[in-house]
């Protein structure tokens, strides 16, 4: 066994103590793991800064200058010491909250000091709070060692004493104690390509930089290996699961493909809509199974793509499932197809929860026997008595709405006799950005709709204050005049569903007075409604009977009205990016000009501008999607926190976009070349390769 092994109390200087605080705090149970906790900065007391160079983004920074002038300011509680600091370039403030008298009592005048410390920065003027504070002839006397790193740590272990110099101290021990022996993960072919540091000379510089320009080096040397070996096993994922995983063969396009795309289709496809269902028939043509995500934002026409590969399957004798998360929109999805595929001589169902034992009977039978072609419904259609003759392919939309097991549900519905899964395509309009998919569903393969079908305006989209709420309600019923109809959206945020309906209520009233009865017409429907309440409203609306939809957002997701055009949302600074994405996606799918209100308070929060602005700016999902992930980053996305994938050590999806592509290239590239990495030449890669599937088993095949 390699030192690197053994538990952490081998380390000089780890207490029993010690060793299980790491464990409880931060997981740590081998001198492997330990060391893997790298420095998330390092304190740099080489650089001195001028005043005129501070910027916002230093966290710790090293001025030298002089104190002019000393003033105590009293503040509620006590008073506190404010310096004027200055140096040749500018001036700053140093502050002091605790120990007034004293500090005041000590501090010169005039004098040459180095000060040091966490930077503030408060309407362009900085300021340091208890800055470290030396005479610059001491501190020209003494030596100083360069870049000190800073190790993670938790409240617990701060309080218990576990302190950075604490960690310092073991790690420079370990590093004494196995003298430098880390083995290499990476070949030698591989480091030289891509001109990586050994991993021996990037551990210890991670660590203990020698010099920025090395620490560097370090850096990128750590995050192409994090990247790639994440890749290396995805990649192979994908491969075995090709391999091994026979799918149906949909050999023709048939009788109803060909009388539907020549005779019935009601408008020409978008190219990408043409390149998309050209990669679906490659893979169901292929006899290996297809395991597609389709991406496209809303209003991309992603049903049609669902529609004609389903056509693929009926035509070679198989049945096709469409599910959908919510009861609304598996209604409309099964509105949509039916008067589309009915003319074809297709038979189509819908099972929901609502769906009456008698009918659930029938469907049941139908499905057995092979009668049924097309079931479109909810989470209903995975309950175990649901069983398909021949089920050839499983279209899941927006798929980060079902979990893990629900889609595996979906996989074991194929056909028993033979034992092969259905082909999978599961489709999203949340766009997840590029560097984000390829961590994720790497092992997927990807299919995206990019082009919005012709003639789409762009929705006008607007930021107003509540102040400018009569404007807006004046604008309101010039559309409704023009017989549009309107959307005004609150949110519903589970911790405070109580406040949040008594908003949405106080707002439906406020909204009942300004547009009163009988000119107009208001539906409402909210979380709390009865099902067929909620049915009852929306179909008002959909009819045209209403004039304005009050809401929550369980309208957020499919729901299609053409002729309504206005979104208002409400306190829109409490949405996420994605979500008021996919809010205002419910405009601007008819012919007129639609309109997107994105109401707020005038306190906003700096991310609050920055979503605001990023919605007012562009309707590219794909940036929105970008903006997103920078803002929240990528564990907060829809989705990622049961991944896993996304719990990186050093690299950042956001930042090391380019270091991701190269590792992706470099892992497919050698599996291509040697696709069980059993050639002498990766045999470094095999040995990671096998420790990493048995540390994390392998994953379910299931994405
Ligand atoms: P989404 O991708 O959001 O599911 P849909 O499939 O619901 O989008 O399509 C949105 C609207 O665009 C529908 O009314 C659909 O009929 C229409 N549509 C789809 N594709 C085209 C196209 N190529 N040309 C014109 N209209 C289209
Ligand atoms: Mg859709």
């Amino acid at each position: 066994m390699n030192n690197l092994q053994h538990p952490v109390s081998y380390i000089t200087g780890m207490t029993t103590n010690r060793a299980s605080l790491l464990l409880q705090e931060l997981g740590v149970r081998t001198c492997n793991d330990f060391l893997h906790l790298f420095p998330f900065r390092y304190i740099d007391k080489t650089t001195f800064y001028k005043i005129n160079q501070l910027q916002n983004s230093q966290a710790e920074v090293q001025v030298i200058g002089k104190i002019t002038q000393i003033k105590t300011v009293k503040q509620q509680r006590g008073s506190r010491l404010v310096a004027t600091f200055i140096d040749e370039t500018g001036t700053m403030e140093l502050v002091w909250f605790k120990g007034v008298k004293w500090i005041k009592d000590s501090l010169k005048i005039n004098t040459p000091y180095v000060v040091y410390g966490k930077l503030n920065s408060y309407n362009n003027s900085f300021s340091i709070a208890h800055p470290e504070m030396e005479l610059l002839t001491a501190h020209q006397k003494k030596i100083h060692s360069s870049m000190q790193p800073v190790y993670p740590s938790t409240e617990t272990l701060t309080n218990k004493g576990f302190s950075n110099k604490v960690y310092r101290t073991l790690m420079q021990n370990l590093f004494v104690q196995i003298n430098g022996r880390f083995e290499e993960t990476l070949p030698n072919s591989l480091l030289q390509s891509e001109q990586l540091i050994s991993k021996r000379e990037a551990m210890l510089n991670i660590h203990f930089p020698k010099s920025q320009e090395l620490l560097a080096k370090a850096h990128t040397r750590l995050k192409f290996e994090e990247l790639f070996f994440i890749q290396l096993q995805l990649l192979r994922k994908k491969l075995i699961r090709q391999s091994k995983f026979k799918g149906f063969v949909f050999e023709n396009v048939g009788t109803h493909f060909n009388n539907f795309y020549k005779e019935h289709l009601p408008f020409d496809l978008t190219n990408a809509q043409k390149r998309v269902l050209k990669e679906i028939r490659k893979d169901v043509a292929s006899g290996v199974h297809m395991n597609r995500l389709l991406q496209g934002d809303v209003g991309s026409g992603k049903t049609i793509v669902a529609l004609l590969s389903m056509l693929l399957a009926i035509d070679n004798g198989f049945q096709a499932a469409l599910i959908a998360p919510t009861e609304i929109l598996a209604t409309q999805h099964y509105n949509a197809l039916a008067e589309m595929v009915t003319p074809l001589g297709l038979s189509i169902s819908l099972l929901t929860g609502s769906v009456k034992a008698k009918q659930r009977r029938i469907i049941h039978q139908q499905l057995e026997e092979g009668s049924l072609h097309i079931l479109v419904g909810t989470h209903a259609l995975l309950e175990d008595k649901v069983q398909f003759q021949n089920l050839g392919i499983a279209i899941i939309d927006e798929q980060h709405r079902f979990g893990v097991a629900q889609r595996s549900k979906m996989w074991q519905k194929g056909n028993v006799a033979l034992k092969l899964p259905p082909h999978i395509l599961v489709m999203t309009a949340t766009p997840i950005p590029r560097t984000l998919a390829m961590s994720l569903y790497g092992d997927l393969d990807i299919s995206v709709i990019d082009e919005l079908p012709p003639g789409r305006k762009e929705v006008k989209t607007v930021h107003r204050y509540d102040s400018n709420r009569l404007a807006v309600f004046k604008f309101l019923k010039d559309e409704i005049a023009k017989g549009r109809q309107v959307y005004v959206v609150y949110p519903l945020i589970q911790e405070s569903a109580a406040m949040d309906y008594k908003d949405l209520m106080d707002g439906y009233e406020s909204i009942s007075r300004d547009f009163p009865q009988p000119q107009y017409q208001i539906s409402i429907v909210h979380g709390k409604m009865k099902p067929e309440d909620k049915e009852y409203e929306m179909q008002r609306f959909v009819k045209g009977e209403t004039h304005i939809m009050v809401a929550t957002t369980v309208i957020e997701v499919g729901v299609n009205v053409p002729n309504a055009s206005v979104m208002v949302v409400e306190s829109s600074e409490r949405f996420g990016l994605s979500q008021l994405h996919q809010l205002r996606g419910r405009v601007g799918r008819g012919a007129d000009q639609s309109f997107c209100i994105l109401m707020t308070d005038f306190k906003l929060s700096d991310d609050a501008k920055i979503r605001l602005k990023t919605m007012v700016d562009t309707s590219d999902g794909f940036q929105i999607a970008e903006v997103d992930l920078k803002l929240r980053g990528p564990g907060n996305l829809m989705g990622t926190q049961q991944s896993g994938v996304v719990n990186l050590k050093i690299a950042d999806l956001v930042k090391d976009t380019a270091i991701l592509t190269k590792a992706r290239n470099m892992a497919m590239a050698i599996l291509q070349d040697d696709a069980d990495l059993s050639k002498p030449e990766n045999s470094l890669l095999k040995k990671t390769y096998t420790e990493l599937q048995k540390r994390q088993g392998l994953w379910a095949n299931i994405s």
